[in-house]
């Protein structure tokens, strides 16, 4: 035996006596192979072996013991069989096997149709090895694998060549639609479907509508159109009950195609052309084949260059109609079963190729189940994961907790006071909080971000707050100065008791933003290292400059919709466990809030401070902007300031939307002349931003004209008019996220919106604003009417990823998320066999776990 070989006989002896538990080399079996490699080839292994060998071994460690037994045992059939027979011959054709060729190199078995084979413990007892027939060919010992356990056939991970028709330039076309390989293309889904299901004789036909029509071709010929480059193909075809005249712009291929006495079927819209029915660019095909592209539902994908719609369609239909039916299903039955979903390849084949409407729709609801199912299942055990670790413990004694919120210059809404035990509770836990903050523009979430990092500083430890822009940072800096720096009310009782101390003095709190001088930011990472700064508030700067704590425990995000997964992992990093703290003004309906956050625990602010007035909202058409600049007017008038919102920075010759930069003069030439006005965007110098602000909040400015730098938590409490120009241009959540700039007063504040165009449909949209304030339910029609990608920006990853879920489907949510919970609850970590095929699909749709989802 070769040297080589007997470490492999050692090895899978020690595991099978172990139990199979993959510890029979340190770290698991997959470690051993770059060595083994070298070593089999030394010792002259063939190399489809040694391929084979490695292959196995990679998968190892996801397998389950009794998988994994059969595993081992298969391969060392196999090993025995490669070293004592004389190399065959490749069967295989290397260029383009058919598919049943690519079948036959598959483990397409489904784990219930596997062989039961006990779990030997000696490798000793292992089946001996049986001399296959002569001349075994590669096909036959590849056979084995269908001993394999039940993933997803290996086929589908073969390159796009490998189907009949598909060669490297054509293979390479398709690679600009990012699809590689067979799996991509069986979950390629179309862009849209198009029925032709309803067949009609041609007497009957009608104007405007979508037919198949089934004839006879009766002559067809090309010619050029009289405007030159364009060729006409045109053909008459006859049914019996009468005929129909077809023509194809620029596809004369099919008249060396289509021949007289051909019976095709059509599939296309009618319309007339002088007086008699027509079709323009029909789709066809002859009558023998089985229907794809006429007499049904059919489906539309999207193209790129060199890639035609039939072509695609053909090879989809090859592909999804041979291997749909061999992908195993990884949802486990008896989900399946309660939760009535199509099973898997039924649902793939249907999204392809519908037979209908209705088993379209079913197709879609199971693929949109699965998308959330999986993203929960993943959710479920990263929080599980953070909660298994441990984190230092913040208590706190409650009476020096009440002094400090005293200090606040207001006392605390009840809401307020809720979430901040719901944090103290988290912070004393041992365990890492994970927690979201949900709380409408102007609930004050801020001063219950504040408390929290008075409890950290009150350890000693360090905090650290990041925003996602500069403004919002620099906001936050100064609040944050006031709030855990100064003291506020009753300031003889600070003298008297020591609880009430503010927890910070002023030099323990930075601020780290891009535009921070080089020096500066020096002297802000050494204090950080040396943990002179306890608060460190700032942009993403904090997690891009090589910025160092000395004892990081509480991490918050502000606005976190406005940040991606990775880089809030990237802000957790800097400490070891640190607590987290996530805050956001997207409101979101509770249930859907908890399946989407799953991984996060949520508190909700559920009410405002008092004494806010809701903002009385109107829209008003281009014309009627006279009324807003008078309403402007009168509020400077009594003393308020108003904001003017544009859309873009600076206005292009290509169309009309108002630029801040442009509009700015006009209004300061010739509306308001005699007052003061401000121009804020983003593509000012930080420190020229930071000089408007600070004039406008000491009321230097009437009106602060600006793009939506502003968007984002900005608070000017005088402020009262928000005026939003292209207002048909923003989402509803941020137009209430602007208009939450003003009504932080207690004086009646004002939002107005202007769209571009005086358009009815867009009108009734913004109209949505005007009737409520509720944040909650703009989001909810924010979420109709963009769809989740757009809501939640296309940073939120997970969910923005998906193709068929549909947020708003709360009942299909709820369900989806329900299903995965009692997986969870059984089998958190998907060990049982049963699961092996979602455990895969789990690693899959996580890609590995990037450690954060929502
Ligand atoms: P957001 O939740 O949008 O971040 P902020 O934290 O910026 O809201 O608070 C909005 C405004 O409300 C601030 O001016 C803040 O001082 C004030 N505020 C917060 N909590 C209270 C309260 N309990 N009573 C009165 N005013 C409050
Ligand atoms: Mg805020």
């Amino acid at each position: 035996m070769k040297p080589s070989i007997q470490k492999l006989q050692k090895i899978f002896k020690l595991e099978a006596d172990r139990g199979y538990d993959n510890h029979a080399v340190m770290g698991g079996l997959d470690r051993i192979l770059d060595v083994w490699v070298n070593e089999a080839r030394e010792d002259g292994l063939p190399d489809d072996l040694i391929q084979f060998v490695s292959d196995r071994i990679k998968d190892y460690g996801r397998l389950t013991e009794k998988s994994r037994a059969e595993m081992l045992q298969g391969l060392w059939r196999r090993i025995q069989r490669g070293e004592t027979e004389e190399p065959t011959q490749e069967t295989v054709e290397p260029t383009q096997p058919a598919m049943e060729e690519i079948e036959a190199s598959a483990d397409v078995s489904p784990l219930q149709e596997l062989p039961e084979i006990a779990p030997t413990d000696q490798m000793e007892s292992m089946p001996p090895f049986q001399a296959s027939p002569a001349g075994a060919t590669a096909q036959a010992m590849i056979q084995e694998a269908v001993q394999l356990p039940p993933l997803e056939p290996k086929a589908l991970s073969a390159p796009l060549t490998a189907v009949r028709g598909i060669g490297e330039r054509l293979a390479a076309n398709l690679g600009r639609l990012e699809l590689h390989t067979l799996r991509d293309l069986l979950y390629y889904f179309p862009r849209r479907y198009d029925d032709y299901s309803r067949m009609k004789p041609i007497n009957r036909l009608n104007y405007g509508e979508e037919v198949t029509v089934i004839g006879t071709v009766q002559n067809i010929s090309t010619r050029p159109a009289r405007s030159g480059k364009l060729k006409i193909t045109e053909a008459v075809i006859h049914d019996g009950s009468g005929s129909l005249r077809v023509t194809w712009f620029n596809q004369d291929y099919i008249a060396r195609r289509l021949h007289p006495g051909m019976q095709i079927s059509l599939a296309g819209k009618v319309s007339q052309y002088l007086g008699r029915a027509v079709m323009e660019n029909p789709s066809w095909e002859p009558l023998e084949q089985e229907p794809l592209v006429t007499g049904r539902i059919v489906p539309v994908y999207s193209l790129t260059e060199g890639v035609r719609q039939k072509w695609l369609r053909t090879q989809i239909h090859k592909v999804v109609s041979y291997w749909g039916p061999r992908i195993p299903d990884y949802l486990p039955e008896e989900i399946r079963r309660s939760a009535g979903l199509m099973n898997l390849p039924t649902a793939i084949l249907q999204a392809h190729f519908p037979d209908s409407w209705e088993s379209l729709r079913a197709a879609q609801e199971r693929l949109a189940f699965d998308e959330i199912f999986l993203l929960h299942l993943g959710a479920l055990g990263q929080k599980r994961a953070w909660k298994d670790r441990a984190a230092r413990v913040f208590s706190v004694d409650p009476e020096w907790l009440d002094a400090q919120k005293q200090r606040l210059p207001f006392p605390l809404t009840n809401a307020q006071q809720r979430v901040i035990s719901e944090i103290q509770q988290d912070l004393q836990s041992g365990k890492p909080m994970n927690r979201l903050i949900q709380g409408d523009v102007g609930s004050g979430k801020t001063a219950v971000a504040a408390i929290a990092i008075a409890v950290i500083a009150h350890h000693g430890a360090q905090a650290a707050m990041m925003a996602p822009t500069s403004i919002l940072a620099e906001q936050h800096y100064k609040t944050l100065l006031n709030l855990l720096t100064a003291s506020y009310s009753q300031p003889d009782m600070d003298r008297l008791n020591s609880n009430a101390t503010p927890p910070l003095r002023p030099d323990e709190i930075g601020l780290l933003i891009g535009a921070t001088p080089e020096g500066e930011k020096q002297r802000i990472r050494a204090a950080l290292a040396a943990g002179t700064i306890k608060l460190l508030v700032g942009t993403h700067a904090l997690i891009e400059d090589p910025v160092e704590f000395a004892d990081l425990q509480l991490a918050i995000i502000d606005e976190q919709h406005r940040f991606g997964v990775e880089q809030r992992a990237a802000l957790r990093a800097k400490g070891d466990n640190p607590h987290l703290l996530v805050m956001t003004a997207t409101p979101i309906p509770r249930s859907l809030a908890l399946t989407i956050y799953g991984d996060l625990d949520l508190s909700v602010i559920d009410e405002m401070p008092p004494g806010r007035r809701p903002v009385s909202t109107f829209v008003l058409t281009p014309r009627e902007r006279e009324r807003a600049y008078t309403l402007i007017r009168s509020q400077v008038e009594q003393g308020r300031q108003a904001f003017i919102i544009y859309p873009l920075i600076e206005g292009n010759d290509h169309n009309d939307v108002k630029a801040a930069v442009d509009e700015y003069a006009v209004l300061q030439k010739e509306v308001f002349p005699d007052l003061n006005i401000g121009l804020l965007h983003g593509r000012m110098r930080p420190d020229e931003k930071d000089a408007v602000m600070e004039d406008f909040r000491q009321g230097k400015y009437h009106i602060l004209v600006s793009t939506t730098v502003i968007e984002v938590g900005v608070d000017i409490p005088n402020a009262s008019v928000m005026l939003i120009e292209g207002a048909n241009r923003f989402g509803l959540a941020q137009l209430h996220q602007l208009r939450g700039r003003v009504g932080r007063g207690a004086e009646q504040s004002y939002c107005l919106l202007i769209p571009d165009h005086p358009d009815a449909a867009e009108n009734e949209r913004l109209q949505v604003m005007a009737s409520t304030n509720d944040g909650f339910v703009l989001a909810e029609k924010d979420l109709q009417q963009r769809g989740p990608g757009q809501f939640f920006g296309v940073r939120q990853s997970g969910y923005a990823e998906m193709q068929f879920a549909n947020l708003t489907d709360i009942r299909l949510v709820e369900k989806a998320c329900r299903f995965a919970q009692m997986l969870f609850d059984q089998d958190p970590n998907l060990t049982r066999p049963e699961h092996q095929l979602l455990a895969f699909a789990l690693q899959q749709s996580w890609g590995g776990g990037k450690g954060d989802i929502s």
